[in-house]
């Protein structure tokens, strides 16, 4: 610490996991920091997620390894399977990175145990204020999401693109708790599960088609469209969808990571510089990427303009892969026909006979660290 942030003031707007993230990581290093965040109450509909080692490093560094791991569960690999449930690859931590540390977790969970860390720490975080025109503070933060105001400030108003995607999620109570991501694909569709702790099971069901669904989290659907879509699946996924009983649905949409991130002033992070597809599991563990290294970068400069900078020049590319490798597995997932037999027979026999190679064309995302 240089003693850059201290004292200094910093408006946030979003308090999601970028942002509170963001805030806990300035305080930390004497910023004063207050957050404007629209909703009223923390309610987040049933959605977990897998915090892989590259954003639990970032966690510890924030003085949360305690509370985090209290209120999520360990993770020890992924299991590629095929729709009737038939091993086709297993991605095996445990084996692979023994020391690194695979969690999964309710996103309020971890919503929580960072607001209650960031207002530890002196952050005002401010609910039910909607953000319509920018503030005009000195160092402003947009973590606002998807369809974020601070982003179009910077970059002008972009169109993303529906992927022909779209995905139910949704929390079941479960007692198998072996820690595993299991994926299960078919065509034009596939389904992923891992258990979240306290008896909850997350999944999460993607299907191809042509009709369109608005980008955002909050619409619902029946229980029974689910179900009726993934009825050809084997191994334990009719047990699971037997077990829903509500379930949100969305589009999944293509969009180009931001151009510009900062102008001196504000700076973007998070969902709002690089929305990415789900399918590499890593939208909230860049953000929290993001958020330790822009605080480190206003922490060693204060030159607050070269300091933002120099934050989008060290965030910029490796988001950029990342979101490019999530959209690569999202056509992985769903071949069909001759090309989906090819390719599952070639993983299989990969698995076989060198199991780690698999692995290790991750290991860049995971093995990444942030705080180094
Ligand atoms: C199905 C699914 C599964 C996922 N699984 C994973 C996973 O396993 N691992 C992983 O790392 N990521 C996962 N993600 C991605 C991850 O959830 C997001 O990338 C992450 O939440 C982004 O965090 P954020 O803080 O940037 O944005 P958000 O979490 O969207 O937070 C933005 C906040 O800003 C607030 N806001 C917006 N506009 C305004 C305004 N004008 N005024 C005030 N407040 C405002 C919003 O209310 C919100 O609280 C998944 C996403 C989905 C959809």
């Amino acid at each position: 610490m240089t003693g850059a942030l201290q004292g200094q003031q910093a408006t946030i707007i979003g308090g999601g996991i970028g942002g509170l993230t963001a805030a806990l990581a300035l305080a930390r290093r004497g910023a004063r920091v207050t957050v404007l965040e629209r909703a009223g109450a923390r309610r987040e509909v049933g959605a977990g997620i897998q915090v892989s080692p590259n954003a639990g490093r970032v966690l510890e560094a924030l003085g949360l390894a305690a509370p985090f791991q209290a209120a999520s569960q360990a993770s020890h690999g992924v299991e590629l399977r095929d729709q009737r449930g038939a091993l086709v690859l297993h991605l095996d931590f445990a084996r692979w990175r023994p020391q690194a540390s695979f969690r999964t977790i309710h996103r309020a969970r971890l919503v929580e145990l960072l607001d209650t860390a960031a207002r530890d720490h002196g952050v005002e975080i401010r609910l039910n204020t909607h953000v319509d025109s920018l503030p005009e503070a000195a160092l402003l933060i947009g973590a606002d999401g998807l369809h974020s105001r601070v982003r179009r400030a910077l970059n002008g108003t972009e169109t993303p693109f529906f992927t022909g995607q779209t995905a139910w999620r949704a929390i079941i109570q479960d007692d198998d708790q072996q820690p595993l991501t299991r994926v299960f694909m078919g065509s034009g569709r596939h389904l992923v599960s891992y258990p979240l702790g306290f008896g909850q099971r997350n999944l999460v069901a993607v299907l191809e088609r042509d009709n369109w669904t608005e980008e955002r989290w909050s619409q619902t659907d029946d229980p029974a469209n689910l179900r009726r879509a993934f009825a050809g699946f084997g191994g334990p996924v009719q047990g699971w969808l037997d077990r829903v009983t509500e379930t949100g649905l969305w589009g999944l949409f293509r969009h180009q990571v931001a151009a510009r991130w900062q102008d001196g002033r504000m700076a973007i992070l998070g969902d709002a510089a690089h929305p990415t597809l789900p399918f590499l599991a890593q939208g909230a563990c860049m953000a929290i990427e993001d958020a330790w290294t822009l605080a480190a970068c206003l922490d060693a400069d204060p030159d607050q303009p070269r300091a933002l900078s120099r934050y989008q020049q060290l965030r910029q590319p490796r988001c950029t892969r990342i979101v490019a490798a999530a959209t690569a597995n999202a056509r992985n997932y769903h071949l069909s026909g001759p090309k989906r037999v090819a390719a599952h027979a070639a993983l299989r026999l990969a698995n076989r006979l060198a199991p780690r190679t698999a692995f290790e064309r991750f290991a860049w995302v995971y093995d990444h660290d942030p705080t180094a």
